[in-house]
This record gives structure tokens, C-alpha cells and sequence, in this order.
């Protein structure tokens, strides 16, 4: 099985309701998105996929977030926009493209030192 791994970036803000410190406040994160695909099948030139094909894909469910209130979006009207919804959100969409392998898991990253890993299981 082969697993390739691409990363893109967004910029966004948000606040978690019901949380009891900083975070119920508004605040930003640069956040790291780490979108992973396996499949045992290989192209004819030998490639699970073009990275190329698989960040224009995961830049386009990005761009959803990208520089938004998190809160202020549909996605999250009935959902606090934390790291673990955003990387449900985000390996669901990319789940839904037709792709030469599956979405295995999706990392969200909201700071160097902490990150949410969503298999969808
Ligand atoms: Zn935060």
C-alpha cells in the first residue's frame, strides 16, 4: 500500500462556544493541513496521483475556510469550528472527488505543537 501526503495552509479565526478559557474568545490560527491518500494501484508513469491534482483539490476545500470567521459559516452553524470538525469537514469533502485511492486520514495542525488526526472511522 502507498500513502502520499500533501500540505497546504489556511488563515482563519474562530471562538469555541462552551469552552471555558481563551479560546470562547475570538482569535486566529494558521493552520496546517495534512490531507493523506492511500491506494496499492499505480498509474501508468508509476504515481498514486499527481500531488499537483491532489493540493488543487484539498486548496479548493480550503478556500471554504480560508480567511473567514469559522463561526460565521454554514458548515458551522450547528458545530464549534475546533480542529476535529474542521478535519471532518475537510476529509468529507475530499471523500466526495472521485480519486485513484481513498482519503485514509486528514491532520489538522492549529499550532507547531498540537494537531487532530481524523480517519474517518
Ligand atoms: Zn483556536
Amino acid at each position: 500500500m502507498y500513502e502520499v501526503m500533501v500540505e497546504e495552509y489556511f488563515s482563519a479565526a474562530h471562538y469555541l462556544k462552551g469552552y471555558d478559557g481563551k479560546c470562547s474568545q475570538l482569535h486566529g490560527h494558521n493552520w496546517k493541513v495534512q490531507v493523506f491518500l492511500t491506494s496499492n494501484i499505480l498509474d501508468s508513469i508509476g504515481m498514486v496521483i499527481d500531488f499537483k491534482e491532489l493540493k488543487e483539490l484539498v486548496n479548493i476545500v480550503i478556500d471554504k475556510l480560508d480567511h473567514y470567521c469559522l463561526n460565521d459559516l454554514d458548515i458551522f452553524a450547528k458545530k464549534n469550528p475546533t480542529s476535529e470538525n474542521i478535519a471532518y469537514f475537510i476529509f468529507h469533502e475530499l471523500a466526495k472527488e472521485a480519486l485513484p485511492g481513498k482519503i485514509s486520514k486528514v491532520s489538522i495542525w492549529e499550532s507547531k505543537a498540537v494537531c487532530v488526526i481524523y480517519d474517518g472511522k
